[in-house]
């Protein structure tokens, strides 16, 4: 099963002609609310392929509060572990353009007071796949993902929004997925090339775990210590990217879940990030298993798969 640790928001979605500057004042073309927050948008993704999703994390007590978990809800996602406190649930401000470009505002509210706590310990046994991002406490989040590497369960840290990361952490996740952005931020206290492919090698080497690299319309680069991995995206007509990232973290972490192998893994997270960049908004434009298994077909032939040693 999957547990994820994370952040649940609800999303305010502005479509602008273009993104907002300093002191300019916009007038949206249209506006709509859905669930999103990083930490449920994974869990829905994961849902949505497959797995048996648990989710942990924390509302407020406000209207949003519901409005954030519809989806999850109706999905049969497990919220036993979403915890209510007296904060705002967690809001994202976003804004996307007419070439699918997103500017977006988090208010983390309610996510703030996420605690390891809440996730009882024989939930995180050899038999599950924890997914960890960075909208909920990092100190947290670390928490987890030591409890849970004690425990011999398998931990992915999708590291998102960008944030540096200490060797501690390094040595206690077995995969990190970082776009470009997060991935030149990790790189840099550690001096190593912020080259996505020499990125995802270096970490795979001195860490031995598996580093993927996502970037955007040009797909994917991937390491373990004894492999390199490149797949160029699916080609799709991208609305709104909103939400590719945590398609492919959630879809990801399923596929390792379910005992597929990194590089078929890789193939069915990059065929469902392509999907979710063709409909607008995170949890609803999140692909269902069928879908990612039709698209991942047109995808598989083309996965570079280069020996290390
Ligand atoms: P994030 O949303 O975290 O910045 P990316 O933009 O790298 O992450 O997207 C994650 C994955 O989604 C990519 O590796 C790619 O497979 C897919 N994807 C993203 N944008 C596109 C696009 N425009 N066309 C096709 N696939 C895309």
């Amino acid at each position: 099963m999957i547990v994820v640790f994370g952040s649940i928001n609800l999303d305010l979605v502005a479509r602008v002609a273009t993104l907002p500057t300093p002191g300019a004042t916009l007038h949206a073309r249209g506006f709509a609310t859905s669930p999103g927050g990083k930490g449920a948008n994974q869990a829905l993704a994961a849902r949505r392929a497959g797995a048996e999703v648990a989710l942990f994390g924390s509302t407020g007590r406000d209207d949003f509060a519901a409005a954030a978990l519809t989806l999850i809800r109706a999905s049969g996602i497990d919220v036993g572990g979403v915890h209510q406190h007296d904060a705002s649930t967690g809001v994202a401000l976003i804004h996307v353009d007419d070439a699918g470009e997103n500017a977006i505002t988090i208010v983390a509210g309610a996510n703030a007071h996420a605690t390891s706590a809440s996730i009882p310990d024989e939930m995180l046994g050899a038999s599950t796949t924890v997914l960890l991002q960075f909208e909920t406490p990092a100190s947290e989040s670390l928490a987890v993902a030591k409890r849970a590497k004690a425990r011999s369960a398998r931990v992915v840290l999708n590291c998102a929004p960008a944030r540096s990361l200490d060797p501690e952490w390094l040595s206690v996740i077995d995969v990190l997925i970082a776009n470009a952005g997060e991935a030149a931020v990790i790189a840099r206290p550690f001096t190593m090339s912020t080259d996505p492919a020499a990125f995802a090698e270096t970490i795979a080497s001195n860490y031995d775990i598996a580093a993927i690299v996502t970037l955007g319309a040009q797909g994917v680069v991937a390491a373990t210590a004894t492999a390199r991995y490149a797949l160029p995206a699916l080609s799709v007509n991208a609305t709104d990217t909103v939400g590719a990232g945590d398609a492919f973290s959630g879809v990801l972490a399923a596929a390792l879940d379910r005992g597929d192998p990194l590089p078929v893994a890789l193939v069915s997270a990059t065929a469902a990030g392509a999907l979710a960049c063709t409909r607008e908004g995170a949890q609803p434009a999140l692909p269902f298993a069928a879908d990612i298994a039709n698209a991942a077909r047109r995808l598989e032939d083309r996965l570079r798969v280069t020996p290390r040693r």
